[in-house]
């Protein structure tokens, strides 16, 4: 098993990404702290895991606020013993996100806030764990819209991934040297509820599919094999990287018919 003796915690666990990745990192051998602001979702991630057998904890926690991400990771050592791996994968998409002349300053903070701030406040509390556990695997989740210009505008969002990425870049520079790695996870365009609400129309989803070389949406089943390999061993000289999972999105200038 690829994640054995490993515990991991990954915000976001209620839905999408993060709920697959729980489920992945359960079936490698990983117990995982499930860490939502949806607690419903919360608790449905842990009684999946549990179904299969794995050990799971769910700690409510608001990313954006400094006290809960301290308390997730207190919560995750007291329980487990340890944090060997930090997956900061919960954001949002605001419906009236927009471009920069319609978008209201108060969703530009709030994005701002959950997305970028959520990423920072989990590595500030999340690295001294993984000091304590002698080293460690973060991935902080961004997005293609971070390396290419879109023209469905969402200003805050694709802000908050660019800075996902440029901190990203740098703490991995950073903790080198103490067997922290740190990487970005950048999904192409997913079949979850995030995206499925913003492109809520026929006409709107066929926008996007068209730059989309593979010609469909991804499935966040397949963002989790990525967090796997870059939580794993398997990646131990990994770091910094952008790990694009996209369906060839970022590659293509003209897509195939
Ligand atoms: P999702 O909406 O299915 O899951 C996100 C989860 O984060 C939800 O359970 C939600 O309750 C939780 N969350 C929201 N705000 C929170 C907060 N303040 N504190 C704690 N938890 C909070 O979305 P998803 O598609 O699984 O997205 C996961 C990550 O992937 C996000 O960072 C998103 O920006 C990124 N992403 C998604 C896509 C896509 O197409 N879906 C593409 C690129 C990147």
């Amino acid at each position: 098993m690829r994640l054995q003796n490993k515990v991991a915690l990954i915000t976001g666990a209620g839905s999408g990404i993060g709920r697959q990745t729980a489920l992945l990192f359960t079936q490698e051998g990983a117990k995982v702290v499930v860490v939502d602001i949806n607690d419903a979702g919360g608790a449905e991630t842990v009684a999946m895991i549990q179904d299969q057998g794995g050990e799971a904890l769910y700690v409510h926690a608001d990313v954006s606020q400094a006290a809960d991400c301290e308390t997730m990771v207190q919560q995750a050592e007291a329980h487990f013993g340890q944090l060997n791996v930090m997956f900061n994968n919960a954001g949002i998409m605001h419906s009236q996100d927009d471009d920069a002349v319609s978008t209201d300053e108060a969703i530009w903070d709030l994005t701002m806030n959950i997305n970028a701030k959520g990423v920072f406040l989990g590595c500030k509390y999340g690295i001294p764990a993984l000091r304590r556990a002698g080293g460690g695997s973060i991935i902080n989740t961004a997005s293609f819209v971070a390396l290419l210009g879109a023209a469905t505008p969402q200003v805050a969002y694709t802000a908050s991934k660019g800075a996902v990425l440029a901190l990203t870049r740098e703490l991995a520079v950073v903790h080198a040297r103490e067997n922290i790695r740190v990487n970005a996870l950048c999904p192409g365009p997913l079949h979850t509820e995030l995206l499925m609400k913003f492109l809520n129309t026929e006409a709107k989803k066929q926008r996007r599919l068209v730059h989309i070389p593979m010609g469909r949406f991804g499935q966040a089943k397949e963002m989790a094999y990525a967090a796997l390999y870059l939580a794993s061993d398997e990646s131990s000289y990994v770091t910094g990287s952008e790990f694009t999972v996209d369906g060839g999105i970022t590659a293509a200038y003209v897509t195939p018919e």
